[in-house]
């Protein structure tokens, strides 16, 4: 079965605190921002998810050659 991208994690880094904070892209879309454990909010920029979209599907292909590459995002 074909994985969504909307299924993929994507790696957001707070400017706050620095801290990487991970969201299903599906949900970023329907978001504005993400809350960081710091209490700040990370926003969400249309253009950082057109870059996340791309290697989202770059890693999608990965996996088809690396069964371990699922593992990766965890
Ligand atoms: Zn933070």
């Amino acid at each position: 079965m074909k994985k969504s991208v909307d299924t993929q994690l994507i790696g957001l880094r707070c400017e706050h605190c620095g801290q990487q904070k991970a969201a299903l892209l599906g949900w970023l879309k329907e978001h504005d921002e993400l809350a960081c454990d710091c209490g700040q909010a990370i926003v969400v920029r249309a253009n950082d998810l057109v870059d996340a979209v791309k290697r989202a599907d770059a890693a999608q292909r990965r996996v088809m050659f690396s069964p371990m590459a699922d593992q990766a995002f965890v």
